[in-house]
């Protein structure tokens, strides 16, 4: 209804909800509603309420930071050694800022690691970018889930930084504008053959599979 109002908050803040006072404070907000620990380490949040916005300006002044629920992008960031590798966060926040919540296709997730351990499995979400000696690798179309999953085609290593943002941006632009309603990020790639200049490749099935059945 009107007055459904699902909002999710994304694992990059979550580690601000070890502070106890802030865990508290996020609680007491959310007495009313329910609350789910998702695969992607977000916290999905569902409340029946006839002022949405109120509880949502109390979460954010809560320092957490929201995306809404369905169709949308979702950057996720690894926590970059506890904030000891510094130098690729202002790139995440620049995505977050110009991409997070916007409306897709279908949800997309964009990995973001802060080194080649990549030990957020940024390679495994539908667009994967990698900080490595000063400049970033990038992966698109992986399948994270079923018996055939594979991680992203990997299209570009030793990005220039300053490339990075603009080039993300018009990938998501392609896909908002081209992809078909329900097309995840890796069956439009499959689809189109080109995005922004990066063929498609054809990813070896390891495994003799019957159709998903879902
Ligand atoms: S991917 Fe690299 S920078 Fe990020 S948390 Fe893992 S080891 Fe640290």
């Amino acid at each position: 209804s009107r007055h459904h109002q699902l909002v999710k908050v994304i694992s990059l803040h979550l580690l601000a909800l070890s502070s106890p006072l802030l865990a508290a404070r996020f609680l007491a907000i959310l007495l009313d509603g329910d609350l789910e620990y998702t695969p992607d380490h977000e916290l999905k949040v569902s409340l029946k309420t006839e002022q949405p916005e109120a509880v949502t300006t109390k979460l954010r002044d809560a320092g957490l930071l929201l995306l809404p629920a369905g169709d949308v992008v979702k950057i996720k960031a690894c926590d970059f050694c506890d904030g000891d590798k510094r130098d690729p966060i202002p790139y995440a926040e620049q995505l977050q800022e110009k991409l997070g919540g916007l409306s897709v296709p279908k949800e997309l997730k964009i990995g973001f690691n802060g080194c080649g351990m990549a030990c957020y499995g940024a390679v495994t979400e539908d667009i994967g970018i990698v900080y490595r000696r000063k400049k970033f690798d990038l992966f698109l179309g992986a399948k994270p889930i079923g018996r055939n999953a594979h991680v992203g085609i990997p299209v570009v290593e030793g990005l220039e930084p300053s490339k990075l943002v603009p080039l993300v941006v018009a990938i998501v632009e392609q896909f908002r504008q081209e992809g078909l309603p329900n097309e995840r990020f890796y069956k439009f790639f499959k689809r189109v053959q080109n995005i922004q200049g990066f063929m498609y490749q054809e990813v070896p099935t390891l495994v003799a599979l019957e159709p998903d059945v879902c």
